[in-house]
């Protein structure tokens, strides 16, 4: 074995969920998209993907921010067999099957969330974290079903709820049926709310469509990571919709905040204990 195999796995990053595909595909280093500066991965990967050099927030997966929120990183996960059925027999460039196939491969995952019961602080909380990379954690029936279901067993077992949005909006390969999703999960958060439970919801990069027009601005709470898109339309079909230029740092999050649209941006690093505090404000 040559000097530079062993010392690649003794040096890698650590093993997560897809670790074995990245360990193989990825180097040591790796290039801020922010600064666009050469970072050593394993500070990059302890520093939970946000740049030790400018703190520059780049996308992390929904298994990744679960530890990140939860004592001790664990965590009982719900409704693991659901699986959208095609209702469509939907086609773009390839069968809307073949593509759930391969993003079910790619992630180890039956959908774009990841639906799950753990401690933050010491407090029972459901909390549901969207997957960016499976079809941009699109929201389609699957989706749909899981945070419903999610927000049901949080009304039940009387904690709090947590959903932490990652997407590119409504899943155009189940058409009307993935639009329905934002009636159904408002609805059920209508009833959570009249069981006096606190929701907060936390909009990461990027949280656009019919997930920023729904659930992810409807928490008792509203919080942004930095920089992170947060929009409804692109900001191409806004003007030329309203024919004017947009400012500079539309749709992102320090200016939703600054126009009111947000409680709080908060640094990824410090969104536990702010979400704790929250909790602690809301429930005692
Ligand atoms: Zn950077």
């Amino acid at each position: 074995m040559s000097w530079f195999k062993r010392n690649k796995s003794a040096a890698g990053p650590p093993i997560t969920e897809d670790g074995e595909r990245r360990v193989r595909t990825e180097g040591l280093w790796s290039k801020c998209e922010g600064c666009r500066q050469i970072v050593w991965k394993k500070e990059f990967d302890t520093n939970w993907n946000v740049c030790p050099k400018c703190g520059a927030h780049s996308r992390i997966d929904a298994a990744t921010r679960l530890k990140l929120l939860l004592d001790s990183g664990e965590y009982e996960q719900f409704d693991t067999g659901l699986a959208s059925s095609d209702p469509l027999g939907f086609i773009d460039s390839k069968p809307y099957r073949e593509r759930l196939q391969s993003m079910r491969e790619a992630t180890s995952l039956s959908d774009a969330l990841i639906s799950a019961a753990g401690k933050l602080d010491g407090r029972p909380v459901h909390i549901c974290s969207m997957e960016p990379r499976f079809i941009g954690g699109s929201m389609g029936s699957v989706v749909g079903e899981k945070i419903t279901r999610s927000i049901e067993r949080a009304i039940a077992r009387r904690t709090a709820l947590i959903i932490v949005s990652a997407s590119g909006g409504a899943r155009m390969q189940e058409g009307a049926i993935s639009l329905m999703q934002m009636a159904k999960i408002s609805a059920a958060l209508m009833r959570f709310d009249q069981a006096r439970l606190p929701y907060i919801s936390i909009l990461t990069d990027p949280t656009t469509g019919g997930v920023t027009a729904s659930y992810a601005m409807l928490g008792d709470l509203n919080i942004a990571e930095p920089g992170a898109l947060i929009g409804f339309a692109g900001p191409r079909v806004i003007e030329q919709t309203i024919r004017q230029k947009l400012p500079d740092g539309f749709q992102r999050s320090e200016f939703l905040l600054q126009h009111g649209m947000l409680d709080a941006v908060v640094p990824r690093l410090e969104l536990k204990p702010f979400v704790s505090k929250a909790l602690r404000f809301f429930l005692g």
